[in-house]
């Protein structure tokens, strides 16, 4: 008999993934380029469901039922490139190689393109949800033909997370369409993250509380408007106790975050895009800044505010709370903003709400909030910001004194909040009346000729400034 996928890869992803499609009843081949973790997964979890294993490329592409469909979940980067190598001489027109890894989108545009080609379809797959997720139901996020989904589609949306009955697997749109929006997922966790580590922050060092306190806080937000599940670890990690010193285990963390890059792709991107995320960037700096030990020792001593430490700010909670609440809105918005602008460059087609729809089980940003954002694309498809959707519109309404003392408090208190601050002035921006930008333009004018046009009339103006600046049309 022949199985009905294959996954060649399995380290933690591929092993959990083939694992998650045997238990769906999927009979799975399964390789890997040493032999040992094939045997390992079929000897420690063969009686999960159907597993064929191959020790080589030509008995695990033999062994899939046609058209073929083949599962990569390997190192990003060359090893792809090497593993798609590898199988593709091997299939015949019509059959499928799946990348599941996390790849650059335009890598997935390039594998596509030269796959087509050859009559392969190519299909670059975003998975979200790590380890867990993989075996008990991911978020999946692929890209590619419509022709491979209608294959393709039925397995995932089986195999991926639901929520009310819905998978959280959806054909996102042609080539690297899928990768991409999963790039763009990464960055709106960052981002996420890095406003929660900021109320963390704050809350210890401007509302005074310790810990095992500010996890009680977490674990109440995590009834309301924030329910999410980085708001739920975040309440575990901060109530955990290091066994070795007894104290908080958030205090014996060597304070310097690392990335694996989506994050910075996603600013990359964003800046080819010319998408404003500046939430999402900060994310990435606050990150980059926080590595950078020498620079850090070198200003440690430079002055500022001492930190409020025991002193209890009241109503402190609540508004940040709140300042949590609108940032977060201002960061998905930049995001699906970025989603959007990545769709019409690369007629992606992509449904903005389905994507919110896909995120609501299985993946890191998984929350009650991606209701919210389908229920706005739903109410208005083409809207150019999810700010000003009624929901949200009330809720940056309702959060404005709160978001502003916050940050003020913040920089009373010498605590960086850099996040809050990039959304406040994001959100400041948009609704801005007039922005400096027209001096901006006047210094461009000024020092380059480069030009501007009028509020009061087409066409586009230079001054004579070295002259007697009167001025010409361009
Ligand atoms: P790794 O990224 O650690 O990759 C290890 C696997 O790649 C092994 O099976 C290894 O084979 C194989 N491999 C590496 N180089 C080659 C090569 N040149 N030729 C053939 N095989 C090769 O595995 P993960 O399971 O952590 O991740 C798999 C993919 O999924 C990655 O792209 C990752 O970015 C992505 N991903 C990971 C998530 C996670 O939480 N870990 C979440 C979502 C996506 P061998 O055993 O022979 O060394």
């Amino acid at each position: 008999d022949k199985a009905r996928i294959g996954v060649t890869g399995l380290a933690t992803m591929g092993r959990n993934l083939a694992r998650n499609l045997a238990r769906h009843g999927h009979p799975v081949a399964v390789h890997n380029r040493t032999p040992s973790r094939t045997k390992a997964l079929v000897e420690e979890f063969g009686d999960e469901g159907t597993f064929l294993p191959a020790e080589s490329a030509e008995r695990f592409v033999a062994s899939l039922e046609r058209p073929r469909r083949l599962v990569i979940m390997v190192k990003a980067g060359p090893a792809t490139d090497a593993v798609i190598e590898e199988f593709a001489p091997l299939l015949e027109p019509g059959d499928m190689i799946v990348d599941g890894g996390n790849a650059h989108f335009a890598d997935t545009r390039r594998r596509e393109a030269d796959l087509r080609e050859r009559g392969i379809h190519f299909v670059g797959t975003g998975i979200s949800g790590g380890e867990e997720g993989a075996l008990h139901g991911p978020s999946i996020m692929p890209g590619g033909s419509a022709e491979s989904y209608e294959s393709l589609g039925p397995l995932l949306e089986d195999i991926s997370a639901h929520v009310d009955g819905t998978p959280c697997a959806v054909h996102v749109g042609p080539d690297g369409a899928g990768h991409f929006v999963k790039m763009v997922h990464n960055g709106i966790e960052y981002a996420d993250m890095q406003l929660i580590a900021e109320s963390y922050d704050l809350l210890r060092h401007a509302a005074g509380l310790a810990p095992d306190e500010i996890a009680a806080v977490f674990r109440e937000w995590n009834t309301g408007r924030l329910e999410s599940y980085l708001i739920e670890i975040t309440a575990e990690v901060l109530a955990h106790t290091d066994a070795a010193t007894g104290r908080p285990f958030v205090d014996v963390v060597l304070d310097q975050a690392e990335q694996k890059g989506t994050g910075r792709w996603t600013v990359q991107s964003a800046l080819d895009l010319g998408v404003p995320v500046g939430g999402i960037a900060e994310a990435v700096f606050a990150r980059s800044v926080s590595g950078h030990a020498a620079l850090r020792e070198a200003a440690r001593g430079l002055p500022g505010p001492a930190r409020a430490g025991a002193e209890t700010l009241p109503g402190v909670p609540d508004a940040i709370e709140k300042a949590l609440y609108a940032s977060k809105i201002v960061a998905y918005a930049q995001g699906f903003h970025e989603i959007q602008a990545g769709s019409a460059e690369y007629g992606w087609n992509i449904d903005a709400g389905a994507m919110a729809t896909i995120w609501r089980g299985g993946c890191i940003i998984r929350a009650r909030f991606l209701d919210r954002i389908r229920a706005a694309y739903e109410a208005d498809p083409q809207t150019p910001t999810l700010l000003t959707d009624a929901h949200f519109a009330e809720a940056l309404g309702d959060a404005q004194e709160a978001w502003r003392n916050v940050i003020a408090i913040a920089a009373k208190h010498g605590v960086p909040v850099p996040g809050f601050s990039a959304a406040l002035a994001y959100y400041d921006s948009l609704r801005a009346p007039r922005l400096p930008a027209a001096l901006t333009q006047g210094q461009r004018d000024f020092f380059g000729a480069h030009t501007y046009r009028r509020a009061d009339r087409e066409g586009t103006f230079h001054t004579l400034w070295g002259g007697d600046r009167t001025e010409v049309t361009a």
